[in-house]
């Protein structure tokens, strides 16, 4: 042990630094929020409840491809279709388990369509557990709650990019057209 070593510790200079530094931040403002009596906002992007997307028009815009599905690790979405009168596909069922959800935005990162968001609400706690399996009606729901008029697409804008200019196809690339029944 230096010298130095030792007088620090004769004189518990390490401590009575420490307690310098609590009387000097003891009088300022603190910083501590008093939830929920005082409500905390969001950090923009803050990945929270789940939403489906609707286009300009109000329509789903998730076509039921499963991608979001076989991305999500802990395997938590659900998507049943079926087909529709002209033989498109049609989506049924969306669901989501909420309380297995990582909040990992995998599935966001993987649609291609931008048809699915994590939106900045957080305040979803429950008693009961089905109010937090969410389904393809409280999915919409949540997009026009959390991410109406212009929100939704500041969303992919600011937090997608570049995947927000994907959404058409790039110049070259071979896209699936469907087929002629016979
Ligand atoms: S955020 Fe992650 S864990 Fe949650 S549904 Fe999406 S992919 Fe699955
Ligand atoms: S949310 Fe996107 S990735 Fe998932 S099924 Fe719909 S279109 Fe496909």
């Amino acid at each position: 042990m230096t010298a130095k070593d030792f007088l620090k510790r004769i004189f518990l200079l390490e401590i009575l630094k420490g307690m310098a530094l609590t009387f000097k931040t003891m009088f300022s403002k603190a910083v501590t929020r008093q939830y929920p009596l005082e409500p905390l906002e969001a950090m923009p992007g803050f990945r929270g409840l789940h939403a489906l997307a609707k286009d300009k028009e109000g329509n789903m815009k998730c076509i039921g491809c499963g991608l979001c599905v076989a991305i999500c690790p802990s395997q938590c979405i659900k998507v049943f279709t079926t087909e529709g009168p002209t033989h498109e596909k049609v989506v049924e069922r969306y669901e989501i388990d909420t309380l297995k959800c990582l909040f990992c935005a995998f599935c966001v990162e993987a649609c291609p369509y931008g048809a699915i968001v994590l939106t900045e609400h957080y305040e979803y706690s429950d008693y009961v557990k089905e109010n937090l399996y969410m389904d393809k009606e409280k999915l919409l729901q949540n997009w026009d709650k959390y991410m109406a008029g212009e929100k939704g697409e500041e969303y992919f804008k600011r937090f997608w990019k570049p995947l927000s200019n994907d959404f058409k196809e790039t110049e070259g690339q071979a896209v699936f057209r469907g087929y002629e029944r016979r």
